[in-house]
């Protein structure tokens, strides 16, 4: 299985079977809705941080296969991860989806799938949507504590 392939499995196999799908529309959740109107794609992505910490993420939506699978990467790629390594991850995902370098690869796991994104510019947006709701989120509730 070439590299690409096995890129294309993790997006299809989150598409079908999306980890943390629905929302619990209760507290501690700390909602975000973003859309993407170049493709459709409507994004909620809700998260819990307690103690610096992402304690859960949730995340439901609307789209394309890549909008809806990043939302599945990205909330198992963020749960148990401090607010810090999580901003890290967050802007290392977009890095690699505008096709910069990155010196760690690794900590993006599952989401290193979506390198093949800085092909199609018009993706990007597609790709990041879950990534940007969770990014607005953090923010929301660091500046509410
Ligand atoms: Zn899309």
């Amino acid at each position: 299985m070439d590299l690409n392939t096995l890129y294309r499995t993790v997006i299809m196999d989150h598409y079908k079977n999306p980890k943390n799908k629905g929302l619990k529309n209760t507290d501690p959740y700390h909602l975000v809705h973003l859309t993407n109107p170049s493709c459709g794609d409507d994004m909620r992505v809700e998260i819990v941080v307690e103690n610096g910490r992402v304690i859960d993420v949730r995340q439901d939506g609307k789209g394309c296969s890549i909008c809806l699978s990043s939302a599945s990467v990205m909330s198992e790629l963020l749960i148990g991860k401090t607010v810090e390594e999580a901003k890290d991850i967050i802007q290392s995902f977009y890095s690699m989806v505008k096709g910069e370098e990155l010196p760690d690869e690794d900590k993006l796991e599952e989401a290193i799938a979506y390198k093949g994104v800085r092909d199609f510019p018009a993706r990007i947006k597609c790709a990041t949507l879950a990534w940007k709701c969770v990014e607005r989120a953090i923010d929301e509730v660091e500046h509410h504590e």
